[in-house]
This record gives C-alpha cells, sequence and structure tokens, in this order.
C-alpha cells in the first residue's frame, strides 16, 4: 500500500461488496457494521422495516460525562442503485483503484461517507468528547427516502436531538444548504374499455389521461416562464414532468386503463403541498369529465413518494461548522434530493456534504477520487477533534 491509500479503503471496499440495491436486503450491510460498533464497546440500534427485510441504524459515541444528546449527527444510506444493463469495466461489487480513483457501485454514492465515519470510530471512541457523534444509516433512500422518513423518528424516539446533522451525499466536499424537494405521482384512470367501431360506449382512458398529461405540462411551463425563481440553482425554478404513461392494449380497443407517473421537484418558493392539490384538481376533473360518459369511469392519485426539500438559513450553525471542519461554501445549491429534508424537517439544523461528484452517481464505473476519500477523512478527523475536550493540562486558545 502507497501512502496516498485512504485509511477507510478496507471499510469501503466491506461495504461496496454488500450488493445492496434498493430492491435487496441490507441486513447483512447492518449486521457487520453493528458487530463493528460493538467490538468498540458501542451499542447500536438496528431498526428493522415492517417485513424484517432491511433496517436502519443509530448509534451513538457519548460524550466523555456520558451524555448521548445534543452533538453532531453524520448520515449516510445503505442502498445504491441497480446496476442493470449498464457496462461495467469491473465488477461493480469489488471496489477496485484505476488511476487515483476508486471505482465500484456506491463508492460515490454514498457508501465511502459511511465507511470513513466507520473507520474513524476508534478515534471518536478513545476521544474525550465534549459532545456525543452519532452516527444514522438508513435503508431505501434510492427508492424515495423511505428508511429516512423512519429515521428521523427513531432518532427522535432515542431523545438523541442532535445541534447538526451532515448528510455525506457526494457535493466535492462542499456544504450545500438547500436542494429542492422530489414528489412522485402516479395517477391511474379507469374507464370502460369497448370495440372501437363502438366507442360512444366505452370511456377512453388514454384520451383522458393525455388532457391530464397537457395540464401537467402548463403547470410546468408556467414555472419556467414566470418563476417563482432562485437562481442559485442550476435549473432555477420547479420543475415537473410526465415520465411514464402505459395504457391500451390493441389499436381496435377503447383502453380502459391508463397510468401515468409524473414528479414534481419545487424550490423553497413553491409549497409542495399546494402543487399536489393542483394535480389531484385536474385529477378531480379527468373524473368528471370521464363519469360524464360513464360514471363507473374514475382517476386515483397516489403518492409513492415525497421527499421534502432542503433550505437551511445562510448562517446556519450546522453550515458554520460544515465550513469549519474544511468543507468548500460556494453558496450553490443542488437539484438532487437527500435526506437532509427530513432531518431539518424533524428539527436538526442540518447542511448536504460528502465526498465525490454527483454525476458519478448512478453511472456506470461509478467512481471516486481517492483525493475526494482523503479530503473526507480530514474533514471527520476534524470533527472528532472539533469535538474533544482538551486533554489534561492542556491548554486551548
Ligand atoms: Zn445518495
Amino acid at each position: 500500500m502507497s501512502d496516498s491509500t485512504p485509511a477507510s479503503l478496507p471499510w469501503i471496499e466491506r461495504l461496496v461488496a454488500f450488493d445492496t440495491t434498493s430492491r435487496n436486503s441490507n441486513l447483512e450491510l447492518i449486521d457487520a457494521v453493528a458487530d463493528e460498533l460493538r467490538g468498540h464497546g458501542l451499542e447500536p440500534h438496528v431498526f428493522p422495516d415492517d417485513e424484517g427485510r432491511k433496517a436502519n441504524l443509530v448509534v451513538t459515541v457519548p460524550a466523555a460525562d456520558g451524555s448521548r444528546s445534543g452533538g453532531v449527527m453524520l448520515s449516510g444510506h445503505t442502498d445504491v442503485v441497480p446496476v442493470d444493463d449498464q457496462e461495467w469495466s469491473s465488477d461493480p461489487f469489488r471496489a477496485q483503484i484505476r488511476d487515483g480513483r476508486l471505482y465500484g457501485r456506491g463508492t460515490c454514492d454514498m457508501k465511502a461517507f459511511s465507511a470513513v465515519a466507520i473507520s474513524l470510530l476508534p478515534r471518536m471512541v478513545s476521544a474525550r468528547l465534549r459532545e456525543p457523534i452519532h452516527l444514522a444509516l438508513s435503508y431505501d433512500e434510492e427508492v424515495g427516502c423511505v428508511g429516512g422518513a423512519r429515521i428521523v423518528k427513531q432518532i427522535a424516539d432515542l431523545g438523541l436531538a442532535p445541534s447538526a446533522c451532515i448528510v455525506g451525499e457526494p457535493t466535492n466536499m462542499a456544504v450545500v444548504r438547500a436542494h429542492k424537494s422530489i414528489n412522485l405521482v402516479r395517477v391511474t384512470f379507469t374507464g370502460v374499455a369497448a370495440h372501437s367501431s363502438l366507442t360512444p360506449q366505452g370511456v377512453n382512458a388514454v384520451e383522458h389521461a393525455a388532457r391530464f398529461v397537457t395540464r401537467v405540462r402548463d403547470m410546468a411551463d408556467a414555472w419556467r416562464e414566470h418563476g417563482p425563481f432562485d437562481d442559485a440553482y442550476p435549473v432555477p425554478y420547479t420543475t415537473s414532468s410526465v415520465n411514464v404513461v402505459s395504457g391500451g392494449i390493441a389499436t381496435n380497443t377503447v383502453p380502459d386503463r391508463c397510468v401515468v407517473e409524473l414528479e414534481y421537484r419545487s424550490i423553497a418558493a413553491v409549497d409542495p403541498a399546494e402543487v399536489l392539490d393542483r394535480i389531484r384538481g385536474f385529477a378531480q376533473q379527468a373524473q368528471e369529465a370521464m363519469r360524464r360518459e360513464n360514471p363507473a369511469a374514475h382517476v386515483d392519485v397516489e403518492v409513492p413518494a415525497q421527499v421534502p426539500g432542503l433550505d437551511a438559513d445562510p448562517d446556519s450553525p450546522a453550515a458554520a461548522l460544515a465550513v469549519g471542519l474544511g468543507a468548500l461554501d460556494d453558496g450553490g445549491k443542488v437539484t438532487y434530493g437527500t435526506e437532509a429534508g427530513q432531518f431539518a424537517g424533524s428539527g436538526i439544523e442540518t447542511v448536504v456534504c460528502g465526498p465525490g461528484d454527483i454525476a458519478q452517481a448512478h453511472a456506470p464505473d461509478e467512481y471516486l477520487e481517492l483525493e475526494q476519500v482523503q479530503a473526507c477523512e480530514r474533514f471527520v478527523a476534524a470533527l472528532v477533534e472539533h469535538l474533544s475536550l482538551p486533554a489534561e493540562g492542556e491548554v486551548r486558545a
């Protein structure tokens, strides 16, 4: 191993080796981490999901006085996106170093951040902390921040009340104070099937869905043209997009079913609940039009996921902490969602800051620059130092 090999590499390799694609269980990974934590004398809290297939994990390295509340939380998700139909140059679940980069699914998004925190546990445990450090590992982030919604409640139930949380999603170690909300909506149009020579006897689910789709597009066009705007975002307004439509069985059959899946991502000036109300209104109008043709028709709206946006103050204490620990500060906002909005929504001052570039996340040959791993190691080590009491006899300025 050369001097430039990051100390956290063994843990990154271990975490990457668990195929925690969101559809799979994450329990082997959670068990391995929990064993490690117990080996350091810590008490991990493992919270299984309803089926017992996946789990969140929360652990606290208490302060020297035994206190477990307050302090700083480091947060990561354990799941990764699929590698299906992607061309990889090496096994995605075996981290491999090539040309100063660490390749593997989850290196960037976002197992390395968690691995850095785990590999620095011995230092956290042996330090005399004036405030605790917490680690939160969630499941199913990539499919709508499902575990995140629960973990913030579990953290509250444990009474941990961290004063700051850093979500280690890839930001190239810059502090990110804000991101848009993400909302997924599925609308099912149920009409009445008929032979297409007898159209008046049917209710055409696809055609009514098409009118609904254009109304969503009109709403999105209005945001694009008239705002509100937030120029700190690369796309400086609220967006919406219909991304999946499925319906119809044959050219000679009036379709009785059409499913439309859309998403919208709102900036802070747009209330995601109001947008959902508008979408429900469009669906309601479609249902009324369909029922004028046949009262049996109906339109159903489901919301598979809603991830709140993040909008921390410019002078947020969590941001000041991250900058003090060496994070870059370019004031940028990001268009991808994270669990940070969930943490912030539960009253914890939260920012996003982690190694790697989001452009490499989810892609084939996902990688993380080794230099980013080392920057993250310095960042977490600086956190431990920052939260440590002066050694006996040492006087700090
Ligand atoms: Zn992620």
